[in-house]
């Protein structure tokens, strides 16, 4: 298991980012986008195949069925479920799990959010305590996702260890979040941190970004999925409002 601490392996936010996920500021409107943004050919997760996305139908090949200046595009997407930012429901890693179309929207919308910047990683439990994570969506501010688009983010990246996981079931969080490539540890084959929250309805949010924009309290949090029946996982436009 990686020990590191958060002063040498912490990255500085921006510094590594692609010129297509430049740090995204506050919009006027106060809303804090917390997506990656998916494209054709983005590696999202080592090993799996990223999107092909392509014209189903050109704006050219349009234009036979409407009149003249009128046009449209419909476009494709080949993809795997784990894409971009994503939700993980029960279903993706139970059988009998709740799928993305049987999770309600109170489990995914409008949620009161709490975000924890530990100060070492793994993320223990001690990142968590003295903080009220009940009914809130719990978003873990590793820093991680300065790495997006490079090698290192799939290397000693950080995650949450399984009493973390436990603590957060014992104290009700409706939801976690973190902007990491996986929250278990990727050596640990049993998966701990997604069997337990998911055994418990805890939806989980991976591949965060912009989490250093928001403030630690006060914020609503939604990140909500296609709403797809027997399927586990769904790219997610994530967001808070502060
Ligand atoms: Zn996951």
């Amino acid at each position: 298991m990686p020990q590191f601490t958060q002063t040498d392996q912490r990255p500085t936010a921006g510094s590594l980012a692609h010129p297509m996920e430049a740090r995204q500021p506050e919009s006027i409107s106060g809303m804090v986008d917390l997506s990656h943004t998916v494209f054709d050919g983005l590696l999202t997760y080592k090993g799996l195949p990223p999107p092909v996305i392509t014209d189903y139908m050109s704006r050219t090949d349009s234009r036979k069925f409407y009149t003249d200046g009128t046009e449209f595009h419909i476009g494709r997407i080949d993809m795997v479920a784990n894409t971009g930012t994503y939700l993980d429901s029960p279903f993706h890693r139970y059988e009998g799990g709740k799928d993305l179309s049987e999770l309600p929207l109170e489990k995914l919308a409008d949620l009161p959010g709490i975000c924890i910047r530990p100060k070492r990683f793994p993320v223990d439990c001690d990142a968590f305590e003295n903080n009220d994570v009940a009914g809130r969506a719990v978003l873990v501010d590793t820093g991680w996702s300065a790495h997006w688009r490079t090698d290192q983010y799939f290397e000693h990246a950080p995650f949450l260890t399984e009493s973390a996981a436990r603590f957060l079931v014992q104290n009700k969080a409706a939801l976690v979040g973190i902007d990491s490539v996986n929250i278990d540890d990727m050596n640990d084959k049993r998966r701990p941190v997604h069997s337990i929250l998911l055994q418990n309805e805890i939806p989980i949010v991976e591949h965060l970004t912009n989490l250093s924009c928001l403030p630690s309290h006060g914020f609503r949090f939604f990140a909500i999925p296609v709403k797809v029946k027997a399927f586990g996982t769904f790219p997610v436009r994530a967001f808070a409002i502060p």
